[in-house]
């Protein structure tokens, strides 16, 4: 799982329509809906997959390289 640069789900919380989609499909469990609000991914979990980005339907979900 060490890997010298990890990719991370960041959300563009603001237009985020928390539909759920990504917390369904993502295989780590990492995203969850802030009060309903809008999607948080847990950096410590997410493999960088792409699933959640993918399958967004409001496409705010976008793959950074993290630390
Ligand atoms: S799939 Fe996209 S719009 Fe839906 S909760 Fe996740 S980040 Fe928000
Ligand atoms: S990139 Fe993959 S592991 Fe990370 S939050 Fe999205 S679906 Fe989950």
């Amino acid at each position: 799982m060490c890997r010298k640069k990890k990719h991370l789900a960041v959300v563009q919380k603001a237009d985020c329509v928390a539909c759920g989609t990504c917390t369904d499909v993502c295989p780590r469990g990492a995203i969850t809906i802030w009060r309903g609000s809008f999607a948080v991914v847990d950096a410590a979990l997410c493999v960088g997959c792409g699933r959640c980005a993918k399958e967004c339907p409001a496409s705010v979900i976008q793959l950074e390289v993290g630390a």
